[in-house]
């Protein structure tokens, strides 16, 4: 299961508090992600110097890489209150007028998994986002009207694991678009040491932190995760200091392999070799025969396997690349596609 694992991007059990303590408050404190910081610098700058509330902004990319964190620095950064809240948690038009009406001048609204509103919800966002009111319904039938109410001018940041995920409409309302990418090693490890801090480990070698960094995914998330199991491994089995070896030995305990796989990836890409001969196969028969559920294939497992170069997208289906026939050990038939 998706939750259960320690390389799961997605937020786990005793992930919340350990996630609060550890997220950056300021844009200085955020780690990497550079072209985005500074161009979003600027438009806080000028949005401060203007007394306007910041464009809205949607923020896309898979999940742990650090959108709920970025949207509260934004609202740090501009002195503004933050409400958040998700796509599903907004059932009815009633509920998002209930938050829009109760939101500070300039506050910023976070709505997470913003894909995931429903069609009628959407329609009462769109006159928020570009004339901060909504449209109210007095009565019923053929005697009903629309009346306007304002509400207070605020910044929407949007945040879903693929923009394409996002209506139109929806996507054209937004002023600012980011795509937040996977963490280069050296960036997760500067990241693990200023979380090591906060953890109060004894003690971290540099190259404990990279070795936990580079079996991270990419991902900051999972790199805190890791963080806290080889905290543990190193007070019990070592003297409190993540070493290399500790880093090592923590993570092959929780079946991560060198490269951050562990037994659903490797089975995914088992399963793509034994089964189909590396592929091309389609994600529905992929996602069948694995057990797994379709969008977790291509928001959790697959960004990761393409950002190692292991699987690509053909117009028939996913392959193996010749680099995963080696990792996974297997000799790859003669005739196998392993290129687009
Ligand atoms: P998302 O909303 O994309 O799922 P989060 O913002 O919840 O991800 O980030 C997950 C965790 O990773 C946070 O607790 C935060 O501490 C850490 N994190 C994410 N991005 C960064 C970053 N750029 N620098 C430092 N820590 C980060």
């Amino acid at each position: 299961m998706e939750d259960e694992r320690v390389v799961s991007a997605v937020i786990q059990g005793d992930d919340a508090a350990l996630e609060n303590s550890l997220r950056p408050h300021n844009l200085s404190e955020y780690v990497g992600q550079e072209a985005v910081k500074s161009s979003l610098k600027i438009y806080i700058e000028a949005a401060l110097k203007r007394h306007e509330p910041l464009d809205h902004i949607l923020l896309y990319g898979p999940p742990g890489l650090g959108k709920t964190t970025l949207a509260s620095i934004v609202a740090a950064e501009m002195g503004q209150n933050i409400r958040v809240t998700s796509g599903p948690a907004i059932e009815r038009p009633g509920d998002l007028a209930s938050i829009l009406a109760n939101l500070g001048e300039n506050d910023v609204l976070f709505i997470d998994e913003i894909h995931r509103l429903s069609r009628s919800v959407e329609e009462v966002l769109y006159p928020a986002m570009e004339d901060f009111a909504i449209d109210i319904m007095l009565g019923k039938g053929p005697t009903a009207r629309s009346m306007r109410v304002a509400v207070p001018h605020f910044t929407l940041v949007g945040a879903t694991t693929r923009a394409g995920l996002l209506s139109a409409p929806l996507r054209d309302r937004f002023g600012i678009i980011y795509r937040l990418e996977m963490y280069q090693p050296e960036e997760l490890a500067k990241i693990l040491t200023r979380s090591a801090g906060i953890l109060k480990v004894k003690e971290t070698k540099p190259e404990g932190m990279l070795e936990l960094a580079r079996r991270s995914r990419g991902t900051p998330r999972i790199a805190n995760r890791m963080l806290k199991r080889a905290r543990d491994f190193a007070e019990v089995r070592g003297n409190g200091t993540i070493t290399k070896e500790i880093a090592d030995q923590a993570l092959t305990m929780e079946g991560v392999d060198n490269l951050g796989l562990d037994k659903t990836d490797r089975t995914m890409l088992e399963t793509m070799m034994d089964k189909f001969g590396g592929g091309p196969v389609g994600l529905d028969t992929l996602a069948a025969t694995t057990g797994e559920d379709a969008t977790t294939i291509e928001d959790v497992y697959e960004p990761y396997l393409m950002q190692l170069g292991f699987i690509l997208r053909t117009p028939r289906g996913r392959i193996c690349t010749e680099a995963a026939w080696k990792h996974m050990n297997r000799i790859m038939p003669a005739g196998a596609q392993t290129s687009i």
